[in-house]
Parts: C-alpha cells; sequence; structure tokens
C-alpha cells in the first residue's frame, strides 16, 4: 500500500504484460542468463551459454538450504560473480519457513526497480476500483520495522517493508498520504510505535481514507492495543498532552507537534469505543474509510472472521502476493471477498516455473515431475512456485502451493493454497510438521522420569483471542496403570516452555515482542486420540494409512478434542532468543 509515486499507466501496463505473458517471460529469462551466464553458478549448469531448454535441462530445481553455501559466501563479501555477474547490494530477510534462522535473499540494483512498478501497478488497480482515494483523504496503514542487520562483510539485510520504507522518497509519501508518522514506523519498540500510530489515526479519524496493514495479524494486534489503551488514547487527546511512557524522542516530537486539546474528538471517540459491542468499530472510528487493505488468504484467512466482526461491512482488500524471492502477483478483482481472491502473477518480475502437484500421487518423486511455464499451467491444478529472478535465484522453490482458478488474457491466476510444510502460524512465524515434532519430542522428555508416555499430540493454531497461540493436544498415559496419576503442574508448564524453546528463531522473537501468546498444552483424556481417528475414518479416511494429523483444521474433530480436556497448561515465560 505504501508507495504510491509511480504515476505511469500501471492498468495499460498489466493489459500489455497479460496479453503478451509468454513472450515477456522468454524475454525476461533471456535477459537473466545474459546477464549471468559468465557468474559461478550458472556458468557450472550452462558453460557459459543461455539457452531456455539448456537452462532447463541443466540447471536444477533448489530451495533455500541447496543455494545457501553460494549466500554465505555472498554475505561474506564476495559480492559479485557468485550467483550473479552484478553486484549484491543488499539481503532481505525473510520472515524464514521456521528454521532458526530467516533466509537471505540476495537484492541486487534491479529489485528496486521492479518493487517501484510493482507497487505502482497495485496502486493503479485500487484507484480503478476504489478511486483515487489518496486525494480523497490519508492512509491509517500500521507499519513496523524491525532494526538492520549486517552480514561479515557489511551488506545490509533487512525485511522487504523495511527496505521499502527507508527508500528514497518514502517520507514525502508518508507526509503526504499516511497518518503514521516516520519516526512512530521507524521506532523499534512496537508498543509506543503501535500507540503514536492509533493516536494519530484517531486525531486526524475524519481524514482516513483507508485502514490497512501488510498482514492481517498487524492490524487485529492494532485494534486489540486499542482495547486496552483507547481510554489513555482519549485522554491523551482531550488533554493535547502526550502519555509519559512515551519516551521515544522521535515520537515524542512528531506526536507532540500534531496534538491540541480536543475534548469534542475524545468524547466522540469514548462513545464509540464504549459501546458493549465493538463490531463494526472500524467504520464507526474511521467513517470515511473506504476499504481495509490486508493479506487475509492463505494462513491469514484463519483471521477473516474476526476481521470482518471489526470492519462494519468495508471490503477487504487481499491486494498483494509478495514474498522476498519476488514480487509475484496481484489481485485484479480487490473488492473480492478474501476467499475468492486469486492472483494474477506478474510476467515482467521474474521468470515463473510451476512444479505440478499431483495430490492423487503424493509418493511420485518430484524429480520424475516437469515444471511447466506460467502459460502452460492448467485449470484447478496444484502447483509449487518456483522463481528465477535478476538476483541470483534459478528454479528456486518458493515453498507455496498455488491453485490455478482462471486466466487473465494470457496469464493464469492462483489461489494461495497453502506453504508447503507449514502447520502452525500466528504471526511471521510459521512452524512446519517437522519442528512441531521436535518440539514435542524435546518437552516429553521432561515427563519420561515421571512415569508418563505420550500417546499422541496434534495441535491449532488458536486465534480467538489476540494475539493467538499456539494449543498442542496431549494424552498422556501412566506407564504403571494408574490412571488417576496426578500431573505436576510446574512439569507441565515446563514442557510448554521446553517446546517454546525448541521452535525457531521466528516464533521465539514472536513471543518476545508478545505478537504470539505463551503456548498452551491441553491434557485430554485417554481414548480421545482413538475418537479422533474414529471421526476421520468416519470421513473417509482409510484406517490403514490412517496418520494422526499434526494440525487440526476442522471444528468438528477439534471439538471432540476439546470436550475431551482435562487440564491446560501455558509456558511460564517467553524462550530465550
Ligand atoms: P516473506 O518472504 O517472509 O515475506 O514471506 C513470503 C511468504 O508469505 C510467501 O512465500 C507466502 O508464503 C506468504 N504470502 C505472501 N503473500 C501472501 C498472500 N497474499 N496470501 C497468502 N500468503 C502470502
Amino acid at each position: 500500500m505504501a508507495n504510491n509515486r509511480y504515476e505511469f499507466d500501471g492498468m495499460k501496463m498489466i493489459e500489455e504484460i497479460t496479453t503478451n505473458a509468454e513472450q515477456t517471460q522468454e524475454q525476461l529469462l533471456r535477459q537473466i542468463l545474459e546477464r549471468n551466464a559468465g557468474a559461478e553458478y550458472l556458468s557450472r549448469y550452462l558453460n557459459g551459454e543461455t539457452d531456455k531448454h539448456l537452462f532447463k535441462k541443466n540447471v536444477p530445481i533448489v530451495t533455500y538450504e541447496d543455494i545457501k553455501p553460494y549466500i554465505d559466501r555472498i554475505a561474506n563479501g564476495e559480492t559479485s560473480n557468485v550467483l550473479t555477474a552484478e553486484s549484491v547490494i543488499q539481503f532481505y530477510r525473510s520472515s524464514g519457513t521456521s528454521g532458526e534462522n530467516p533466509k537471505m535473499i540476495p537484492v541486487t540494483a534491479e529489485i528496486p526497480n521492479l518493487r517501484t512498478i510493482y507497487f505502482g501497478l497495485f496502486t493503479s488497480v485500487m484507484k480503478k476500483h476504489f478511486g483515487d482515494f489518496d486525494k480523497e483523504g490519508k492512509r491509517l496503514e500500521f507499519m513496523f520495522t524491525k532494526p538492520d542487520t549486517e552480514t561479515p562483510s557489511g551488506l545490509k539485510a533487512r525485511s522487504v517493508s523495511t527496505s521499502l520504507y527507508k527508500e528514497d522518497g518514502f517520507r514525502t509519501i508518508i507526509s503526504q498520504h499516511h497518518t503514521s508518522p516516520i519516526e512512530a514506523i521507524f521506532c523499534s519498540d512496537t508498543s509506543q510505535s503501535m500507540y503514536c500510530q492509533l493516536l494519530t489515526g484517531l486525531i486526524k479519524r475524519d481524514e482516513v481514507a483507508s485502514v490497512a496493514s501488510a498482514f492481517a495479524t498487524a492490524l487485529l494486534r492494532a485494534i486489540k492495543f486499542l482495547e486496552d489503551h483507547w481510554m489513555e488514547l482519549c485522554s491523551n487527546i482531550r488533554s493535547g498532552q502526550l502519555s509519559h511512557w512515551i519516551t521515544d524522542s522521535g515520537c515524542r516530537h512528531a506526536v507532540s507537534s500534531t496534538m491540541k486539546p480536543n475534548p469534542q474528538l475524545a468524547e466522540s471517540i469514548e462513545n464509540i469505543c464504549g459501546c458493549k459491542s465493538w463490531e463494526g468499530i472500524i467504520r464507526k472510528l474511521w467513517p470515511k474509510a473506504k476499504f481495509i487493505a490486508t493479506i487475509a488468504t492463505g494462513v491469514m484467512s484463519q483471521y477473516v472472521e474476526t476481521l470482518k466482526f471489526y470492519s462494519g461491512g468495508l471490503p477487504l482488500v487481499s491486494g498483494m502476493y509478495v514474498s522476498s524471492e519476488a514480487f509475484c502477483g496481484i489481485n485484479l478483482e480487490p473488492r473480492n471477498e478474501p476467499s475468492k481472491v486469486s492472483y494474477t502473477l506478474l510476467p515482467n518480475m521474474a521468470y515463473f516455473e510451476f512444479l505440478p502437484i499431483n495430490k492423487d500421487t503424493p509418493t511420485m518423486s518430484e524429480e520424475s515431475i516437469e515444471p511447466v511455464d506460467l502459460v502452460h499451467v492448467k485449470l484447478d491444478q496444484h502447483y509449487a512456485l518456483l522463481v528465477t529472478s535478476y538476483a541470483g535465484l534459478y528454479r528456486y522453490k518458493v515453498g507455496d502451493v498455488l491453485k490455478v482458478t482462471g486466466f487473465h488474457n494470457a496469464t493464469p491466476q492462483f489461489q494461495f493454497v497453502e506453504r508447503q510444510n507449514t502447520i502452525l502460524s500466528i504471526d511471521t512465524d510459521k512452524t512446519s510438521e517437522e519442528d512441531l515434532l521436535k518440539a514435542v519430542t524435546e518437552a516429553k522428555t521432561l515427563l519420561e522420569p515421571l512415569g508418563f508416555i505420550l500417546r499422541g499430540y496434534t495441535s491449532y493454531a488458536d486465534t480467538t483471542s489476540i494475539p493467538g497461540h499456539y494449543v498442542v493436544f496431549w494424552e498422556l498415559k501412566p506407564k504403571e496403570g494408574n490412571n488417576d496419576q496426578e500431573l505436576d503442574p510446574k512439569t507441565m508448564a515446563d514442557c510448554c516452555y521446553r517446546m517454546e524453546e525448541s521452535l525457531g528463531y521466528i516464533y521465539r522473537s514472536n513471543r518476545k515482542q508478545n505478537a504470539v501468546a505463551a503456548l498452551e498444552i491441553r491434557v485430554v483424556k485417554q481414548g480421545s486420540f482413538d475418537a479422533l481417528m474414529d471421526f476421520y475414518v468416519s470421513k473417509g479416511a482409510p484406517m490403514a494409512q490412517y496418520k494422526t494429523p499434526s494440525c487440526i483444521n476442522s471444528i468438528e474433530a477439534l471439538n471432540i478434542l476439546d470436550s475431551n480436556v482435562m487440564a491446560k497448561f501455558f509456558s511460564p515465560q517467553s524462550p530465550m532468543l
């Protein structure tokens, strides 16, 4: 949402590239290969050639782990001629899949240009559907940054969004079109940042033409923060004085300068926030807002119901499909319900290939399946996305599963299906089956000396409260037959903590920043997992091949477990980083 400085005819460009998708993709691949054929990685496979068929035949499909040794070399100072001929100028730090460290995606000079074009195209689509909302008012967009880190050779590593906010000219865009002061966006204390962004958004409530956050979690966190702080915010608005706990000098200065005593405004906000029900609170507080823009597909779809409750009927725009690896797609029908959203992949952003995922023969090895080009995907088929970029990714598996839902001109449109392997996610944390298994395995060692064995476990991400948290169901059986044996609450709390300690860096850092609440273990009665199995079998799962799901997605299945809960335990503190 943040960048609108590209004033080209975006809709015309979208029509052209989606009509000439095949040529656009071919040309882009040729350019990438011609530029980088001499760099070490490609020359290993192509011997200096730039032929597409050779590229497809010889260059392997890779994951991040495969190319990490090359990335480490770049991070350590070999900035050019490793993956790309051009120099790598910084890294995008992705939120990671779930591993210990986030992924580091190389960025070359071309990437910021692509990013500008991408946001320009997105803004054109939004203006086509919602009019020139920047002329009608301001954007209340909750934006947060994380401090840069540096590689051993001094290259900066930052998230895509932080990188965008640090771009030249962003400060001007912010002051012209947003309610949040730049100082609040760059404040590293998320509570102070959130408070100041809400305060300025409330002070300018009659000017706000749209409400936004990159992903749905941040917006819901803002609403929860408002629930906890509205009286204090109103008191500040009434007196024109900023609370003393806002100690960040940038925030204090930026916000205080916009404040003057306004008892009338304070009263109107108090009347709205003081209502018993907060249904429709966004529309009530920001009556001129025309839409809410936030990604609410994929794992974020779990938040749609809550967002709808607060939105008061405002359109929920899930507009972009972006990753650190590439600016992939745009939703050309931003008024569509999140469940109906498809993203049109933009053929000028990266060279895309698609590895068919055959749900009927999941055991078929991926090596025997050939990826297809963008224009050759088939309707209703699921694919894993592969990206070849200007920044040194070649046939790189992003890890997302997409389903073809239609075409815009010659370009396919995709529904975001899932993150391959992620089973739990609340915010930017992504926990795979394997991660959860590892965490459970470590935690249960605490129980073994007490004579319990873990009969089964499963999990789900509970987002009914904000912030959400991981719930892990455990069925425990005393080794010595005594089924009434009491569980020691301290040991069980330690188990929760041990699991959290074992989870990935992003999870732990989200916990520290209170973006994820304490992990909970719910101990269920014996036999609960059998009842769960009966349920799935009754729904058609073959008994012989039944595997307890690592994560529960069915409400009926969840009810079975929840109705059998005997005790609940929570992690007593956030894990070490
Ligand atoms: P990161 O590289 O950390 O920014 O994370 C990018 C990942 O976020 C993508 O690969 C997707 O898994 C997910 N993502 C991005 N956009 C969407 C979207 N519109 N819907 C669902 N998931 C998304």
